[in-house]
């Protein structure tokens, strides 16, 4: 008997008729034998009014308030859906974080599952029952409601896979797969029916909001199969139509290059003019990582008369704990510090540039014929980054899609 986890996001529960054809795949899932946790987003929308809500009060609220506010719009639609199953004669019963229990440790806001405990689950999935679980919102040692950090609900999803060794976690969204770049973005992008864990981990964490980063890592490590699917045409999850996300050794045509991901949340800060002595970064980055400031690509520019310029991103949420930290905490003489929010982060991933050289050359070289300036550049393994300025995300994005033989046929 196959145990799925299957996760509907915001869109794909954002009013009642929605909510009855998610419920609709459940049924026929559960027809074909298969045991079914369902994890729910809230209703598209609601957790920016949550989180608005919050802001309207107060702009320093209270984290563990926040929790409690935004982590209600997916209480909503697990009853709502437990009722939608229920009326299709599906025993079912919802089951919030705290009652699972569903354990975090205490960063509220953005804090991460320690442990689920599965016993009851497993009980109820036994007696033929579909557990209906809330997603973004666990309980943290002191009782307190938290929250995963924004699109958390992709995270409750695999870990919750991960625990009850599902076979597959099925993530229904409002499109049919992962592509080879954001399709709002590029019309032509092509659907990848394979994808390794490692390079997805790339895409999410450099902007392919399609699953949360932590999901990811938590289905490499567990080894459990993900699968992105539309939740809109009459597919269900066991057709097996979406994107696979596993492991290296199952894909077999590696391609060099798998896509193309960009991230506008990104704020580039500049220290003007500070001394070019060992130790400066030091100076600079530590105080930073102490304030929890998430510093991602750094370059230092050429030293002139014993001066250089310290160029930096940090995501755009972090730049007034950032400037502040600079101004109160490093012990640095400096000339001016000058933020830029008019950035965006373009990224080329694939596996295949492990072994192959030229990927960096081809991106370098098609950002200049299209007149496009890279204000910072990072590599790792598998991806290279550049910092553009903001308004040429989309030319950037296409031209690299096309350059790299990704443009659909
Ligand atoms: P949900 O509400 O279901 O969690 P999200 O909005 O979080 O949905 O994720 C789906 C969106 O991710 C798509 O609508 C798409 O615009 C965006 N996206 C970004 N990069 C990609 C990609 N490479 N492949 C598919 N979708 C992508
Ligand atoms: N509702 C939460 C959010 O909008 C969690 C999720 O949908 O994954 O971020
Ligand atoms: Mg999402």
């Amino acid at each position: 008997m196959t145990l799925i986890v299957a996760k509907f996001g915001g869109t794909s529960v954002a009013d009642i008729a929605r909510i009855e054809r998610a419920a609709e795949k459940i049924v026929k899932e559960t027809e074909q034998g298969n045991k079914v946790v369902v994890v729910v987003s809230a209703m598209s929308g609601v957790t920016n009014q949550l989180v608005d809500y919050c802001g309207q009060i107060s702009s320093m609220y209270d984290v563990r308030e926040y929790d409690t506010v935004v982590s209600s719009g997916e209480q909503i639609t697990s009853g709502l859906m437990a009722l939608a199953l229920q009326k299709r004669g599906v025993t079912a019963r919802s089951w919030l974080g705290w009652q699972i229990p569903i354990k975090t440790n205490a960063i509220h806001g953005k804090a991460r599952i320690e442990s689920i405990d599965t016993d009851e689950l497993h009980k109820r999935l036994n007696a033929g029952e579909v557990a209906v679980v809330p997603g973004f919102q666990g309980v943290t040692a002191l009782n307190r409601i938290s929250t995963l950090g924004r699109g958390g609900s992709d995270t409750t999803a695999v870990a919750l896979a991960a625990a009850l060794q599902a076979d597959r976690c099925d993530i229904y969204t409002d499109v049919d797969g992962v592509y080879t770049a954001d399709p709002r973005i590029v019309p032509n992008a092509r659907k990848i029916n394979k994808i390794a864990y490692e390079e997805m981990l790339e895409l999410a964490s450099l902007g392919s909001k399609v699953l949360q980063t932590r999901s990811v890592e938590m289905g490499a490590k567990s080894g459990v199969p993900i699968q992105v699917l539309s939740s809109f045409g009459d597919e269900i999850g066991s057709a097996l139509k979406g994107t696979l996300v596993t492991t290296e050794d199952k894909i077999v045509e590696q391609e060099l290059v798998s896509g193309i991901a960009h991230s506008r949340d990104e704020a580039k800060i500049t220290v003007v003019k500070v001394k070019d002595v060992p130790g400066v970064a030091a100076r600079l980055f530590d105080p930073l990582a102490e304030a929890s400031v998430n510093v991602d690509m750094i370059v230092q520019n050429i030293s002139a008369e014993g001066f250089t310029d310290m160029t930096f991103t940090v995501p755009r949420g972090e730049v007034e704990l950032a400037v502040k930290t600079i101004k109160e905490n490093v012990d640095l003489q400096y000339n001016d510090l000058i933020v830029d929010n008019n950035v965006a982060k373009i990224s080329v991933v694939g596996i295949g540039m492990k072994s192959h050289a030229g990927v960096a050359n081809k991106m370098f070289k098609t950002l200049a014929e299209k007149n496009i300036n890279i204000l910072v550049i990072s590599t790792s393994e598998i991806k290279i980054s550049v910092l553009v300025e903001d308004d040429y995300t989309e030319l950037a994005v296409r031209s690299l899609h096309a350059a790299y033989g990704l443009d659909a046929a």
